[in-house]
């Protein structure tokens, strides 16, 4: 995979001006406040990348982490295929990097052909050049995450109309309880097929999901039980799931994430415990301190720091070139 300082020079010459890079300078800057800000970092990068239409035209690469990246020379996922279909196209964030468009291909047509499973409906992958989005998602940001959707796909060609109106369906009665007749074998084999290829880091799964799995593979007598270590309950994945890859061999700017290792093997036990207790959802309150057996009144809850802006300063620096490469 070349590399992509090696190209650096390329991306560098044929910069927009209203986007040009810091240090460039023989670059054109334009004299909109815009680019003053680029240069500064104190637009959101959110802003930059969540407003480019097209990926950069630079060799396929993931830079930085998942959440704190870009995406260099993204492929579409196809919006029809024999076994998936893209939902949401208004959003544009059917991108990533080919290893993830083969993952998400190959795992929709096996799942269709060996799990009863009809097929994939695809949500967001990543934008063209990946990066922070305006809207959702904390990662996403440089080609190797996707979110599955756990509504089965229909057996007809949706419309671009339907597509973005279309409602995921919920999977979960609550917090603890799946709704047994929406999720069903068909999703824990879909599931099972994901976690199992080796390209998949991990996958994101609501808590009660994760209980359905560790229950279904130990009632099936499932001989390799390894597959769910990767599966992590986490908040908010109750009409889809989350499939991360793993940094693509010679990726040299991507930042692999450290891959789980609960103590069980599995995750099944003190770990689900967690997500089952109140912990994870419940803010603890502060116990009332006393002064000679009198309450003393409580402090005032501290303001809550709003997060730090991500801005294009804070993102790993060939960043830049993919933003405004052309
Ligand atoms: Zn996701």
């Amino acid at each position: 995979m070349a590399s992509i300082l090696a190209i650096a020079g390329l991306g560098m010459a044929l910069v927009a001006p209203d986007v040009a890079m810091a240090g460039t300078a023989k670059a054109n800057f334009a004299p909109a406040s815009r680019s003053t800000d680029v240069r500064t970092g104190t637009i959101p990068a959110k802003q930059l990348f969540g407003h480019v239409k097209t990926p950069a035209p630079l060799p396929p690469q993931p830079i930085g982490f998942y959440s704190r990246g870009c995406l260099a020379g993204a492929v579409a996922m196809p919006i029809n295929g024999s076994a998936w279909q893209v939902m949401r196209l208004s959003r544009n964030r059917n991108w990533g990097m080919p290893v993830l468009v083969e993952f998400l291909k190959k795992l929709a047509i096996d799942a269709q052909a060996q799990d009863g499973w009809p097929g994939l409906l695809i949500g967001d992958m990543s934008q063209p050049r990946g990066g922070p989005m305006l809207t959702g998602h904390a990662s996403h940001q440089i080609g190797l995450d996707a979110d599955i959707w756990l509504t089965p796909m229909p057996d007809h060609v949706l419309s671009r109309k339907e597509r973005e109106t279309m409602s995921a369906r919920l999977m979960v009665l609550d917090r603890k309880r799946i709704n047994p007749q929406r999720f069903t074998p068909a999703h824990a084999r879909l599931i099972r097929r994901a976690a199992m290829n080796p390209l998949v880091q991990r996958i994101f799964v609501h808590p009660p999901i994760k209980k359905y799995l560790c229950d279904w593979s130990r009632r099936n007598g499932d001989a390799n039980r390894a597959w769910l270590a990767k599966v992590r309950p986490y908040y908010g994945h109750n009409y889809h799931f989350h499939v991360r890859l793993r940094c693509p061999p010679g990726a040299q700017y991507c930042k692999n994430q450290g891959d789980p290792h609960p103590k069980d093997g599995t995750g099944c036990g003190a770990e689900l415990a967690y997500w089952y207790s109140d912990r994870p959802w419940v803010r603890p309150k502060p116990k009332p301190k006393f002064y000679h057996g009198i309450p003393l009144p409580r402090p005032r809850p501290k303001r809550h720091k709003p997060k730090p802006v991500l801005t294009l300063d804070k993102l790993p620096p060939q960043c830049r070139m993919v933003l405004t490469a052309r």
